[in-house]
């Protein structure tokens, strides 16, 4: 019997190592693998430019406190800014950190500015922003916060497209609005451009803050380097995680200036975030992060997509919808998409479920498009089979 807890239900499989888009499983079994550590894994397994970072770094210096610089970190921040909207970053561990502290930072900035009661967050009813205690209210999920009461004050929710609602919500005691710019768990549902364009507008007309979480869109997953830049607007806040640290645990939040100015000494802080060992492996991600490996994963996509749709026409009673951006792509069932998933997996290629019957398909970003042939052939052999 295993000693591990029993929050997760695993698969009976397990892997002994990647390469690439591939893994190798415990019984000598190779799997494409387009779960990749859900979005995690950027460049793949054992991508040499993240394998020769974390070597050269665990042989100089692993970890000093944030009572000290750190080089690396500021490396990394210095190139996140030159990037993008933000002024200044703080590095966490992960997605649920960077939620928390992106919460924590607009709070804040009120606080600094004399207004301490403009503290509520508005959120979409069941989105994802993490686990942690403030993280599953904000998400307003009720099977995410079932037995984990008292209820977190100071989030608001409004249902998926409901703009009336959403406007309703906002009143003086609002600080900021926080979506996901692609809900990732919620079925890899793309918010319009024309709608991210909306929100930005209604939070400068009433003077709050826009938080976008970019956690699973983010760091060129959607073919841009954050999903927001397609609908050509600034947030104030953008926490993210998963693909930054390229398989090592890490998370940031990017801020305008305005807002930092707020997270004075003593404000915030972590053991962990930003240590020499994750900033050396971060700053190994964002190098290889450039306009040519966009390019290439909007290429990918188109042809991935347009394949996807074409296998569609082909099972219509399977296969709902395509949806997705960039390398973040839904493949909605009309039906419960779990035997789906298993006859993946039985064919070898290894792919992960979202709510509303969604499978998630999240290969590396330097996926080539021979390995999306086969995931292709994989996908159309199963719709062949339960059709
Ligand atoms: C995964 C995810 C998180 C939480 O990240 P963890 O690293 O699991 O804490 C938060 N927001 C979004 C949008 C995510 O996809």
């Amino acid at each position: 019997m295993s000693a591990l807890a029993t929050n997760y239900k695993r698969k009976n499989l397990s892997f002994i190592k990647g390469k690439g888009s591939f893994l190798i499983s415990n019984d000598g079994k190779k799997y494409l693998d387009f779960v990749q550590g859900i979005a995690v894994n950027s460049f793949g397994h054992s991508n040499h430019k993240l394998v020769s970072a974390i070597n050269k770094q665990s042989k100089k210096l692993w970890h000093v406190s944030n009572a000290f610089k750190i080089p690396e970190g500021e490396k990394l921040a210095q190139k996140l800014v030159k990037k993008t909207f933000a002024d200044s970053i703080i590095f966490q561990n992960s997605g649920a950190e960077a939620t928390e502290t992106a919460i924590k930072v607009a709070r804040r900035y009120f606080y600094s500015i004399g207004k301490e009661h403009k503290n509520r967050i508005i959120c979409i009813k069941n989105s994802f922003h993490g686990r942690t205690i403030a993280a599953i209210h904000a998400s307003g999920s009720k099977k995410m916060t079932k037995g984990f009461g008292p209820k977190v004050p100071g989030f608001d929710h409004f249902e998926y497209g409901n703009h009336k609602q959403l406007k309703k919500l906002i009143n003086k005691n609002t600080a900021a609005i926080m979506v996901e710019t692609v809900m990732g768990e919620g079925g890899i549902k793309v918010i319009p451009n024309w709608c991210i364009k909306a929100l930005r507008e209604l939070c400068n007309k009433k003077g709050i803050l826009l938080i976008l979480d970019e956690v699973q869109c983010g760091i060129g997953r959607s073919g841009k380097f954050f999903a927001f830049e397609y609908a050509k607007v600034k947030p104030d806040i953008v926490p993210i995680a998963k693909g930054i640290g390229g398989g090592f645990p890490m998370g940031a939040v990017l801020m305008t200036k305005k807002v930092s100015k707020a997270m004075v000494p003593g404000t915030h802080g972590s053991t962990f975030g930003g240590n020499p060992l994750a900033m050396a492996v971060g700053n190994a991600v964002l190098d290889q992060i450039n306009s040519q490996l966009l390019k290439h994963v909007q290429n990918m996509s188109a042809y991935f997509i347009s394949s996807l749709n074409e296998i569609k026409e082909k099972y219509p009673k399977i296969i709902k919808e395509v949806r997705g951006v960039g390398l973040l792509i839904g493949l909605q069932l009309f039906n419960d998409q779990t035997i789906f998933i298993k006859k993946l997996m039985e064919n070898k290629l290894l792919t992960i479920r979202a709510a509303e019957n969604v499978i998630r398909i999240l290969p590396p970003l330097n996926v080539n498009k021979k390995e999306i042939d086969l995931a292709l052939k994989i996908i159309d052999k199963v719709c062949y089979d339960l059709n």
